[in-house]
């Protein structure tokens, strides 16, 4: 196979990296692979029948060129600076170019110790490794910007947890790990060069658009700020909390990256806390937006030796409206308006604070919001509301907006069920794949990746996947430790 690594982050910034050597399992098994991954990253579907796929998807025989590095970063975590950070359980494998040209950087999750493990084992297990494998893959097949996972990799090696738990490893693949964290360990160290030198490599490799403006550092902040509004707009509207939205756990790209105790809501509970350890509630789902721009005010104050206060001040301000803006599209299209009015703000919040107050499920009734039709009373989604009379003042006020629309109720379903899925990645169904996995049995695991990558399309017999959690499954709480 002709999969050749470069070294490019370690070659241009070898003073924020450790060359470090994977500490392999002794029997690593493969359990599962994206094959539009492998596919983006031109690896033949024949590799990962080879006997050895799993060695090298764990790091025990390494591709052609890689050299593994962890690299060093810090960060602000739950709003306090932590400058002791960087991969302390991940290795940069190098970077390959894709099947689009474009260059992606390989990393190895679960590689074991780094300079950077502080107390940590260096390993992730199964649990959490089956997590980021499906969330990056629902991410991607929903339309949202996150990182890709290549392959899963199993073993026998046990690791301490709560309980001892299977170690795991995945391949994490995005155009770049660099996080906010990077340029704020250059900040806080003092070293101005080398936050010169970072900016200046991720501006020529990740935003070469930027590179013309009359201050590259400025319009790459600029684009930061409106890639992170974009992505908070779609988690706000798809429900997805991430869960530890640490400035270590930001990507500079925008993208979805650092999959934790993340959830897609359920029952709409905008206040709803998917980490079991944010005991504040800081990265509660109604918060996200907020600390989306509590982050940039981090990464700009560690941009500000390069660009002028009030510069910075001016890129933050492009936040709030970008994210408002486009959440605002995004929520107008799940309601199936094509055109903007001015009380469309309204129609949606009182939407919300319906699902609310009646305990609705987010996802599945905007699904059934497309069968709402102008003429009768009847439609699923009111016969699931608690509360008749208060679902028909709402309705009465959506049908006299869909007047003002040009599309027949059809069109309008099709519309709404491009953008309103029907199968997202509920916690209660990663629960029932890992514990089958954790027991040697992957079909569950399959099945669920299968349903994940086309979440708008109904699928005979995938019913189960598409129905609201039991009532354990509601009642999960998702560890923080992985
Ligand atoms: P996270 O909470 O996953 O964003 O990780 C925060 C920091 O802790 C990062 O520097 C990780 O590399 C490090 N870390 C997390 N888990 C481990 C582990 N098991 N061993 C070593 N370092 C870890
Ligand atoms: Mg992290
Ligand atoms: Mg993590």
């Amino acid at each position: 196979m002709s999969l050749l690594f470069n070294s490019t982050y370690a070659s241009a910034l070898p003073d924020l990296v450790s060359a470090v050597a994977v500490t392999p399992f002794a029997e690593p098994k493969l359990l599962a692979y994206s094959a539009d991954t492998a596919a983006l990253l031109k690896i033949p579907a024949e590799f990962f029948q080879q006997p050895d796929a799993a060695y090298y998807l764990s790091g025990k025989k390494l591709f052609e060129g890689s050299k593994p590095i962890a690299q060093k970063y810090a960060g602000h975590q739950f709003g306090q600076y932590n400058p002791e950070l960087g991969d302390g359980r991940g290795l940069l494998l190098g970077d390959v170019q894709g099947a689009d040209g474009k260059s992606y950087d390989l990393h190895l999750k679960g590689a074991g110790r780094t300079p950077y493990s502080r107390f940590g084992d260096g390993r992730a297990v199964l649990r959490s490794s089956i997590r980021e494998f499906l969330a990056s893959e629902a991410m991607f097949h929903l339309g949202i910007p996150s990182s890709r996972a290549l392959s899963l990799v199993g073993s026998n090696e046990p690791v301490q947890r709560e309980t001892i738990e299977q170690g795991a490893m995945i391949i994490r693949v995005c155009p770049s790990h660099i996080r906010f964290g990077h340029f704020e360990h250059c900040f806080y160290t003092g070293d101005k060069t080398q936050l010169k030198r970072l900016v200046d490599f991720t501006l020529q490799q990740h935003f070469p658009e930027c590179l013309n403006a009359a201050h590259p550092a400025l319009a790459m902040l600029q684009q930061v700020v409106i890639r992170t509004a974009e992505l908070i707009s779609h988690w706000q509207a798809v429900g997805f909390n991430h869960g530890v939205m640490n400035t270590d756990n930001m990507s500079i790209l925008g993208i979805s990256f650092d999959y934790g105790p993340y959830a897609f809501l359920d029952d709409y509970q905008p206040g709803y806390i998917c980490n079991h350890s944010d005991h504040s509630g800081r990265y509660a789902f109604d918060e996200q937006p907020g600390i989306g721009l509590w982050n940039l005010n981090a990464l700009a104050h560690a941009l500000s030796p390069l660009i002028e206060v009030e510069d910075l001040r001016a890129a933050l301000g492009l936040y709030e409206p970008t994210l408002v803006r486009h959440y605002m599209a995004l929520m107008g299209k799940k309601l199936g308006l094509t055109t903007q009015q001015p009380t469309d703000r309204a129609l949606i919040g009182q939407w919300l604070a319906l699902l609310q107050q009646q305990q609705q499920d987010y996802t599945l009734s905007f699904r059934r919001l497309a069968d709402f039709s102008d003429d009768a009373l009847g439609s699923s989604v009111r016969d699931h509301m608690l509360d008749v009379a208060a679902f028909d003042q709402w309705a009465s006020l959506y049908r006299a907006r869909l007047t003002k629309e040009n599309s027949s109720a059809a069109e309008r379903k099709s519309l709404m069920n491009s953008i309103n899925p029907l199968y997202i990645l509920r916690n209660y169904l990663a629960q029932q794949a890992i514990t089958a996995a954790e027991q040697g049995d992957t079909t569950p695991l399959h099945d669920l990746m299968q349903v994940l990558q086309h979440p708008y399309h109904e699928k005979p017999g995938k019913d189960a996947f598409a129905a609201p959690p039991p009532a354990w499954g509601k009642a999960m709480t998702i560890s923080c430790s992985s």
